[in-house]
């Protein structure tokens, strides 16, 4: 993975690039943030920057023998040190990430942005913690000792430094305070309150911003099959993660706007057997599906509103991917609202989905939900 194919995140790039190739990059680095903004795939791509034969200014070359090798994080002299469990199932057998380094490359490879869930799910269905223990550090320790076997530096990268145990902190602040020559350490964390103020100091601190709609719009068409339609509308509910953008384009199939421009042209004329119909249609959805389509329906009121008062230059980003039928719903729908009925509209749809939530039935929710948006849109 090189920085070209790092969604976005441009200012954290530069600020990588710019230490490496001056030779400026601190032994520790840590790049902390909220889940699925890139901080994995950032210090992938630092290491592949460093170790690349041919790199130019802005990138890793992407052909020369080291790329190669991290390309599929084969390369000999990046060392993972990852949340796992620390016993092997059934037996006192300890554990290090070399365990779980197969697991790790073939996820990664499907999914650069996987969360610190998925990858807990991926490993196990129970629900065990996952840890970053003394016996992994003690290992890293050993390795690091050793001269880079192809590069002229060493790289570690600690994902979710924060699932340290006190006891591997200690030693691992040991490690930091007296680095190994030549080695270069990258930290991701998601909460740096967690982590002892030791270490926190002796790290140089990038913070990585949650990614634009569009960034997340162009992953998501260049890496997933899919419209760029529905990307905008997944990048719409994904407050800035990458991950949660995944998960949702994992579960959502069809897209969701026809579907809301149904509903609310029933729910307007307000006849029980099309109403009794649509909450049958979507009932059958699956949990997931029904729960994302509220969280759109939400956010499409809101879009709406603010679509009469916009001029198109100015539409939302998911607009511009509207086609010329639905940008006339739009401008139809909005004429029927008011703030009134956009506030009673988001509450109403607001409790519904806490409903759906706590397990109500889906038909009967569907149902009533769509009489009481009736009256409110009368
Ligand atoms: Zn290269």
């Amino acid at each position: 993975m090189n920085f070209s194919t790092v969604a976005g995140q441009e200012k954290v790039k530069e600020i990588l690039r710019k230490n490496i190739l001056t030779s400026r990059l601190a032994h520790a680095t840590l790049l902390y943030g909220k889940s699925g903004v890139g901080k994995l795939p950032l210090a992938i791509a630092a290491a592949q920057y460093i170790h690349c034969e041919n790199r130019n200014e802005e990138d890793a070359c992407g052909k020369c023998r080291a790329c190669i090798k991290q390309e599929k994080l084969l390369h000999p002299d990046t060392h993972f040190v990852l949340p796992i469990f620390p016993k092997k199932h059934g037996s006192n057998e300890n554990l290090t990430s070399d365990d779980f380094i197969e697991n790790f490359r073939t996820f990664f490879k499907k999914n650069p942005y996987l969360s610190i869930q998925q990858w807990l799910s991926t490993l196990s269905q129970e629900n065990k913690q996952l840890f970053i223990t003394i016996n992994d550090i003690r290992h890293l320790q050993k390795k690091a000792a050793l001269k880079p076997f192809e590069s002229h530096a060493k790289v570690i990268i600690i994902w979710h430094i924060e699932k340290i145990t006190n006891e591997a902190a200690n030693s691992f602040l040991k490690f930091l305070e007296e680095p190994p020559p030549q080695t270069f350490i990258f930290l991701t964390a998601e909460d740096t309150t967690l982590l002892l103020p030791t270490i926190l100091s002796r790290c140089q601190k990038i913070y990585v911003p949650g990614l634009y709609t569009q960034e997340i719009i162009n992953y998501l068409a260049q890496n997933h099959e899919i419209t760029p339609a529905k990307a905008a509308e997944i990048a719409a509910l994904a407050q800035g993660s990458l991950s949660t953008a995944i998960e949702i384009q994992e579960v959502t199939t069809q897209p969701f706007s026809p579907i809301f421009m149904d509903w609310m042209r029933i729910c307007y004329k307000g006849l029980l057997v099309e109403i009794d119909n649509w909450a049958k249609k979507m009932s059958s959805e699956s949990k997931e599906n029904q729960k994302l389509f509220l969280q759109f329906s939400i956010q499409k009121l809101r879009e709406a509103f603010t679509f009469s008062i916009l001029s198109d230059n100015s539409s939302p980003s998911s607009f511009l991917y509207l086609s010329q039928e639905e940008k006339k719903f739009f401008e139809n729908f909005s004429k029927f609202l008011n703030l009134e009925k956009i506030n009673k509209m988001f509450t109403t749809l607001e409790q519904h989905l806490y409903y759906l939530s706590r397990n109500a039935n889906a038909y009967m929710l569907f149902y009533t939900l769509s009489l009481k948006l009736n009256t409110i849109l009368k």
